[in-house]
């Protein structure tokens, strides 16, 4: 119909509108092209003082701290020798980026994966949906092997920036939600915890929960806080193919886009969202056989 058709040309327009280039959040003077870090705490330091000298944060120490926690709630390597630490702290109204390469490559989870692109992100409170959307867009990237590859070997600084600015950056559309599947499943699982924890373990259970809301966006997470309220459980794992949930079989593409992605699906069937199985499938028949057993009595 024609009414369709023109919504359809009005949606792409708005889209092309939408499109920005990191470019324009990163200028020549926030990248360093070869790091002197060994390690990720020398790399996070160094690329703060760049954001500090283009007076892009204040508060280097507490970023520095934001940082760490939130590598230690979940690794930030997004793909093959790349890293995005990130930090939400009140930036007044800005989105920091600082990118620094490695030739020799920084031992950042552990000595043997090294990390040789660490992008680092600081944002702003109240722009949450614009780290979303930057983070999506560099991933759609950085998960090319071949534009990590240009990136790494980038022969010189000018070179290194010119590659950087080629990303474009979409605002995704609310139903292609992107890369927080894990976040979800920890989420969960810290929810589960919090309602036997008390004290201590209940603040730091809290902290937790909050590093991860502040990094999803709203309406994934009310349709979590509406699962979970409902069922006790909002994310399911996908075992064969199958929805562990309601045991319903998932669309072969969707079940194969699970496996080795980190993107957020809902099933059709029961609505909780899906992520790839992450226990060897014999455990996970001892648990099932348990249940059984244990809703029997
Ligand atoms: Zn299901």
């Amino acid at each position: 119909m024609i009414t369709e058709l023109l919504y359809d040309i009005i949606y792409l327009m708005a889209e092309i509108l939408k499109s920005h280039y990191f470019s324009d959040y990163l200028k020549p003077s926030q990248v360093i092209y070869d790091l002197k870090a060994t390690n990720k705490i020398e790399a996070f330091e160094e690329l703060l003082d760049v954001l500090l000298k283009n007076k892009l944060i204040q508060n280097k120490q507490l970023i520095l701290t934001r940082l760490i926690d939130r590598e230690r709630l979940e690794s930030t390597v997004l793909a093959e020798h790349i890293a995005v630490p990130h930090a939400r702290v009140d930036t007044g109204n800005r989105i920091a980026v600082a990118i620094g390469r490695s030739s020799k490559g920084i031992a950042y989870d552990s000595q043997d994966k090294k990390v040789h692109l660490v992008i680092l992100i600081v944002w702003n409170p109240v722009i949450p949906g614009l780290f979303n959307h930057l983070f999506a867009g560099l991933a759609r990237y950085l998960r090319e092997p071949e534009f990590r590859t240009k990136v790494i070997n980038a022969r010189d600084r000018h070179e290194f920036y010119q590659v950087l600015s080629e990303i474009v950056i979409s605002l995704p559309k609310d139903d292609r939600l992107v890369s927080r599947a894990s976040l979800l499943k920890k989420l969960q699982d810290i929810e589960v915890k919090k309602r036997r924890a008390t004290g201590t373990q209940l603040k730091e259970l809290e902290k937790k929960a909050s590093l991860i809301r502040e990094e999803l966006d709203h309406a994934t997470l009310t349709r979590f806080d509406r699962l979970m309220e409902r069922y006790g459980y909002a994310v399911a794992e996908v075992e064969s193919g199958v929805c562990q949930s309601c045991n319903i079989n998932v669309a072969t593409v969707m079940s194969s886009a699970i496996e080795g992605s980190n993107d957020i699906y809902i099933c059709e069937n029961c609505g909780k969202f899906l992520v790839a199985s992450s226990k060897p499938v014999r455990d996970k028949i001892r648990e099932t056989a348990s249940k059984k057993i244990s809703k029997k009595k």
